[in-house]
């Protein structure tokens, strides 16, 4: 892969530079995930908070996790896609949701979490490490 990579949003009002590799590549199958991903699983790639520029105006989110963290998402104000998430006491680490990248072969997933709720009709990959619930 060469970075950077641009990233941008579906209407292209936030737009950012990823400038080196995930550190992680989380594949979540939890039903917050879902709904958020309006899909079976949401991908998430673990990042330095300094490897990524931002450009653009973001709008805040924030609920309460099962383990007590806050889970703070930002997301574009007009297409409502949502670029990262990061929990405040972290602030090194962004949660990178790596769809809306320019190429997406970094979206390879490392890891499978919250498996004990996903999809019957999706069949989990032999060759990559499977959890339960949280690590
Ligand atoms: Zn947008
Ligand atoms: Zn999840």
């Amino acid at each position: 892969m060469e970075y950077p990579i641009a990233g941008a949003c579906q209407c292209g009002e936030v737009t950012y530079q990823l400038n080196a590799a995930p550190l992680m590549v989380v594949a979540c199958h939890c039903k917050e995930c879902q709904k958020l991903s309006t899909s079976a699983f949401s991908i998430t790639a673990v990042v330095k908070a300094k490897d990524v520029e931002f450009q653009g105006q973001m709008q805040k989110w924030q609920r309460k996790a099962d383990s007590g963290n806050i889970n703070g998402a930002m997301f574009c104000p007009t297409c409502g896609n949502r670029l990262y998430h990061f929990n405040p006491e972290e602030p090194d680490i962004i949660k990178l949701k790596p769809s809306n990248l320019s190429d997406t072969r970094l979206i390879q997933p490392t890891a499978h979490v919250w498996v004990s709720e996903k999809q019957d009709w999706f069949s989990l990959p032999a060759d990559v490490p499977v959890y339960e619930r949280q690590p």
